[in-house]
């Protein structure tokens, strides 16, 4: 590992091209992609954010993300491990996700045809129908994800890229047509309204996705989003965080410098440059790229920054906090030696928020490092309303939480009775451990909710955010939203559009 973490203070004010704060995937591939084009960047802080590895108590458990996506051949974090000789495992997993309900359960395959005969042989199903559903969720997934592989085809665009959509027009049409309705309008379309798996499995998908309901999403967000399961979605061995310190060590490589547990206290404008004021020293730099909510940037800049960021503020209060359990189990409650990732529901007519729904992931039986022999470490994760909560008496937040994790435990005891009858170990978080240990302003995660709307079509939602001159804002809150992998390709395109109007990078392109 050649990651720096940075102790003595700087001799002297550092003076990179471009500094990134905040080391969540959202920076580390803008720091990465940045230092590939040649620019000289700095990352702070620690690896990974909501998509960590921490140790607590000799077991290692991924801190949120767990699923991870962009693995598959041609895709991002393919690339890189091999490009940048990374040598992280990804482990393909089948099932990738089991959902349980009371009264079905469903393994989901990343092969969509054994997908798709599985779904079809649930309760009740119409075997045409379910092809014809998947069929419009398919060809609306083919085109956006189409386009959010290939930064070139989103703002700012060039005149090749503009011929390019000129191609592919006609296979936007099946995004148009849904522009603007809800998810739901789709299965009405397809006479399956009434049909409860469809919607059961609808909404545990959107609510970990697009964060909402299928009566709330986007549609054609909600239909890419459903194809995250069959497109390089798998494991990383050994935890997230082993991929995030990777991709830390191969931003050296590259030329560039992550200096670790070193808060950003604030950064200041003088003279057409920005001053970053961190905990160990002051850098110096032409732009800033940062990988915080907008909130955190407003905290740490002059008043000046771009309206338009006050709108995002305010959809991401609209959004989600999490409640965590942090288990150990004896190897006894898990089938196989693969990792294992498990979605319950225990109400199905309920919300799947606030315990009702969790999503369970299990380590791999020979990940030594993050539980010995015999013993696999379990990340459980359900979703809070952050508007409920932030609503109660600061006195009251505690034992609403408390609530919350209590109702995870019923529903894993229900639907997953084996994990707490071989667990041996628990921990708790909430947004307050969130926003302690990522810095997540409150503890809000997973972005701006996708709710059904055409504010996510506007142009200024599909660029690179600049909140002011030379300083860009990174990560879930902004393009291209929620997820590892759309963090990380949000990341990329910045780090494009910065190069592409700099000189530092045009010598390394050229090159
Ligand atoms: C419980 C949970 C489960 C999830 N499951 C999945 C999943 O299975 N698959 C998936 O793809 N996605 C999942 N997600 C979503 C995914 O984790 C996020 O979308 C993604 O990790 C966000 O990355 P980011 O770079 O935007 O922000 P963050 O991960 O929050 O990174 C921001 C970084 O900035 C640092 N920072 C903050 N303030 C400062 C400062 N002042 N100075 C210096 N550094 C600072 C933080 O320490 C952090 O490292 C999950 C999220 C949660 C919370």
């Amino acid at each position: 590992m050649s990651v720096e973490t940075l102790s003595p203070r700087y001799p002297a004010m550092r003076k990179p091209d471009v500094v990134v704060i905040g080391a969540g995937f959202g920076g580390l591939s803008a720091a990465l992609r940045l230092a590939e084009l040649g620019a000289d960047v700095e990352t702070l802080r620690y690896p990974g954010g909501c998509a960590s590895t921490f140790t607590r108590s000799g077991y290692q458990f991924e801190a949120g993300a767990t699923l991870f996506s962009g693995l598959g051949d041609g895709q991002l974090f393919s690339n890189w491990n091999d490009t940048w000789d990374l040598g992280v495992r990804f482990d393909p997993l089948d099932p990738l996700v089991e959902l349980r309900t009371g009264r079905w359960s469903l393994a989901v395959s990343s092969d969509r045809n054994s997908f798709l005969e599985r779904f079809s042989a649930l309760p009740g199903a119409d075997p045409e129908a379910v092809r014809g559903f998947f069929g419009t969720q398919r060809r609306v997934a083919d085109a956006l994800w189409t386009l959010f592989e290939d930064p070139s085809l989103l703002p700012p665009l060039s005149g090749t890229s503009v011929v390019r959509h000129l191609g592919r027009s006609l296979s936007y049409v099946p995004i148009v047509r849904w522009m603007g309705r809800p998810l739901s309008d789709v299965v009405s379309k397809h006479g399956l309204a009434g049909w409860e798996p469809l919607r059961v499995y609808l909404d545990a998908v959107s609510q970990i996705t697009v964060q909402t309901s299928s009566a709330e999403a986007e549609a054609p967000f909600a239909m890419a989003a459903l194809d995250y399961f069959f497109r390089g979605t798998g494991h990383v061995h050994g935890g997230i965080g082993s991929l995030a310190w990777a991709m830390a060590g191969a931003i050296e490589k590259a030329g560039g410098k992550v200096l670790l547990a070193n808060r950003v206290r604030g950064i200041r404008r003088e003279a057409g440059r920005w001053h970053v004021d961190t905990r160990k020293g002051e850098l110096e730099a032409q732009i800033v790229v940062a990988n915080v909510l907008p909130h955190s940037l407003a905290g740490m800049t002059e008043p000046q920054m771009n309206g338009e960021l006050h709108d995002v503020e305010a959809s991401v209060e609209s959004g989600r906090g999490a409640a965590m359990l942090y288990l150990v189990v004896d190897s006894d409650a898990v089938r196989g030696p693969e990792a294992r990732h498990l979605q319950l529901v225990d109400d199905e007519t309920a919300p799947f928020v606030e315990g009702n729904h969790v999503f369970c992931s299990i380590s791999a039986a020979d990940e030594h490092e993050r539980a010995p022999n015999g013993q696999r470490t379990v990340t459980v994760s359900t979703h809070i309303p952050m508007k409920k909560l932030r609503q109660m008496k600061p006195e009251d937040q505690g034992a609403y939480v408390a609530a919350t994790q209590s109702r995870m435990r019923r529903t894993i005891g229900r639907r997953a009775p084996e994990l707490l009858e071989h667990m041996t170990f628990e921990m708790t978080a909430s947004p307050r451990t969130f926003a302690r240990f990522t810095g997540r302003h409150l503890g809000y995660v997973g972005g701006v909710p996708r709710r059904v709307g055409w504010n996510h079509y506007r142009p200024r939602a599909l660029w690179p955010r600049e909140a002011m001159r030379d300083l860009y804002l990174v990560g879930d809150s902004v393009l291209l939203g929620q997820s590892t992998l759309a963090v990380a390709l949000g990341g990329v395109r910045t780090a494009e559009s910065i190069a592409s109007r700099n000189t530092f990078c045009a010598k390394a392109i050229g090159s």
